[in-house]
């Protein structure tokens, strides 16, 4: 059974053939004039497709310290930083930031809903900060944050380095690096890219270059932008091994993505991620997420009542199917179903099938084929 459980959590999401194999490939030396030509092409894919006139720094390591890598090269000790919070990854800056002996001033959100960019704006105008977070899709609420209506109010501060956390969003919800003013934003290989989890990219634009610039050294060794700079132009020189099968799966991903196209790939996120939360309120559910700012990415689904959370789970992977458990004050009272990257109508079926079958099991009165028949009419549409 193990191998044909269908991984629907939030990342890592399934991986295509085409993906796997490049992590199948024999390895070759890093120094390899055919790895070194494909490691530059993908860096300049990367930043080309996302419109990134600066830097694009596809690396070893997790979402988290690609988190870190934005704090560490725009901030110094004794910065402020305003952290624009809509869940629980929106807290997780509020730790690096305070480690670093960083000023963390958080705007949050009520779970379900985004700080709205007139917030952003009030706070910006009472204060200075060095920088500004904001999570494009916080993966414990399924909430998606205007990050193109943010941008047009980070136009209005321009000392403030605008970062977007894009690990659940980017190459699903649309965003345009230099097109929505974004300094910094960065994904993880396992959200909506497709890769197994192990690398992260971050864009950073001409404005975070310069700030970094104007830091000196900093204290952070591995996620410096001036260590990396010289490997990006010539990744043939060293400074820390890259994870040379994964650079190939993440230019699989990324010619997956050229092919198919950013935007058309953010409006097959928004069908998908509608017609999935009407066919899960068929069947009794609650979106957590408010109409107007669920994400396209995953959805968090309250049970409804009577429901246990580790009853309907434990069915859920008996079924094939693994989802996600809710964080924070949802946890227990909610799921969470990643659809996010390559997945398939096929998959989300089968997936809401399971869904279907789980909350019999668990004694809810479901129709079998209910959520699964609203899901296709809508798909249809
Ligand atoms: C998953 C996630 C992270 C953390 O990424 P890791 O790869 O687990 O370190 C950060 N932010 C958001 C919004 C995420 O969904």
């Amino acid at each position: 059974m193990e191998n044909n459980v269908l991984v629907m959590i939030p990342g890592p999401t399934p991986v295509v053939e085409s993906i796997r194999q490049e992590m199948a490939r024999p390895i070759q030396a890093f120094g390899d004039p055919r790895f070194v030509a494909d490691y530059k092409a993908l860096i300049d894919e990367l930043g080309a497709l996302f419109h990134c006139g600066g830097r694009t720094f596809p690396l070893a390591g997790t979402g988290t310290l690609a988190m870190e890598m934005a704090i560490a090269n725009t901030t110094k000790r004794g910065d402020s930083v305003l952290i624009v919070s809509n869940g629980f990854f929106g807290d997780r800056f509020i730790d690096i930031c305070e480690r670093k002996g960083l000023q963390a001033d958080v705007l949050s959100a009520e779970w379900g809903s985004a700080v709205s960019p007139e917030e952003i704006d009030r706070k910006l105008s009472e204060k200075n900060y060095a920088a500004v977070t904001v999570t494009h899709v916080d993966t414990s609420t399924a909430v998606v944050a205007p990050i193109a209506e943010i941008g047009k109010v980070m136009a209005k501060h321009p000392g403030t380095i605008y970062i977007v956390d894009g690990v659940a969003a980017t190459a699903g919800e649309y965003a345009d690096v230099d097109g929505m003013g974004i300094d910094v934003m960065f994904t993880g290989s396992q959200k909506c890219f497709g890769v197994c989890s192990g690398m992260f990219i971050l864009w950073a634009g001409q404005r975070a270059l310069d700030r970094r610039r104007s830091l000196g050294v900093i204290p952070e060794y591995y996620v410096d932008f001036e260590k990396w700079i010289p490997i990006m132009d010539n990744p043939a020189k060293y400074f820390a091994t890259p994870a040379v099968n994964l650079v190939w799966a993440l230019k699989e991903a990324t010619a997956i993505i050229r092919e198919e196209g950013l935007q058309a790939r953010a409006v097959r996120h928004r069908r998908n991620a509608d017609a999935a939360a009407k066919a899960l309120e068929s069947i009794g559910f609650t979106i957590l997420a408010k109409p107007g700012c669920r994400a396209s990415t995953l959805s968090v689904a309250i049970y409804p009542a009577g429901v246990d959370d580790g009853a309907f789970r434990s069915h859920m992977l008996q079924e094939g199917v693994v989802c996600a458990g809710a964080l924070g004050a949802y946890a227990g009272k909610a799921f969470r179903l990643g659809h996010m990257g390559n997945i398939t109508e096929n998959e989300m079926i089968v997936g809401l099938a399971a869904v279907e079958r789980s909350l019999k099991a668990c004694g809810a009165d479901v129709e079998l084929g209910r959520a699964v028949g609203v899901y296709m009419a809508e798909m249809k549409k």
